[in-house]
């Protein structure tokens, strides 16, 4: 997507090697018309596979897991991060390294949202070293679904995420690859 690719130059910026900063797009803010077009593409390249549910992590992946499930026309399922009081106490839960926060986070779906009958496909922002993805799918798993495929806007192919869950033997289609941020420069692939 290479308005995505320019949208990230003018907008983002490198933290350091390991960290770029894309507020304005993923992270707090959200451009509605970019993330619909985030959604298409998605719902193009996964077109041929059976999606009964989308499935991602709040926050920053709601926003174009919902304009992928709108696209494909199925319902979202987001994992909270917290407990809630009217939340489901049996809910799934697996804990997870985050990438950000440098702590560990739980995941938590609630197992009403996702039944041994649905394909999921699930969505995210960026992926790093996958952490949150194989929380996801060991969610899924659990509930006996199949994983349909991931669909992730931003790869950071110098961290092992997308690899790994490729070597996993999942299809994992990512909308810009980024292969590194030193010297403060965002470099992609291809
Ligand atoms: P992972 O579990 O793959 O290591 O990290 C995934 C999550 O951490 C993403 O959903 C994203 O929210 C956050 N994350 C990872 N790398 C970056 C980054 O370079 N910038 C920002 N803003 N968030 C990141």
């Amino acid at each position: 997507m290479d308005i995505l690719k320019q949208r990230i130059l003018a907008e983002a910026s490198v933290l350091n090697s390991d960290v770029l900063k894309v507020d304005s797009l993923l992270n707090h803010g959200v451009d509605p018309e970019l993330t619909m077009e985030m959604g298409r593409e998605f719902a193009r390249r996964f077109a041929g596979e059976t999606v009964t549910k989308i499935i991602t992590v709040e926050s920053s992946g709601i926003p174009v897991a919902f304009a992928t499930a709108y696209e494909l026309g199925v319902p979202l399922v987001f994992a909270r991060r917290k407990r809630t009081l009217i939340g489901d106490a049996d809910a799934y839960c697996e804990r997870v390294p985050s990438f950000t926060k440098g702590i560990v986070t739980d995941l938590i779906v609630s197992r009403h949202l996702l039944k041994a009958e649905d394909s999921v496909l699930f969505i995210d922002d960026i992926i790093a070293n996958g952490d949150a993805a194989r929380g996801l799918l060991r969610i899924v798993d659990q509930s006996g679904a199949r994983i349909a495929g991931i669909g992730i806007v931003l790869e950071k192919s110098f961290q092992a995420g997308g690899r790994t869950l490729r070597e996993m033997g999942y299809r994992v289609e990512t909308l810009v690859k980024i292969k590194s941020l030193d010297g403060n420069e965002i470099i992609f692939e291809d």
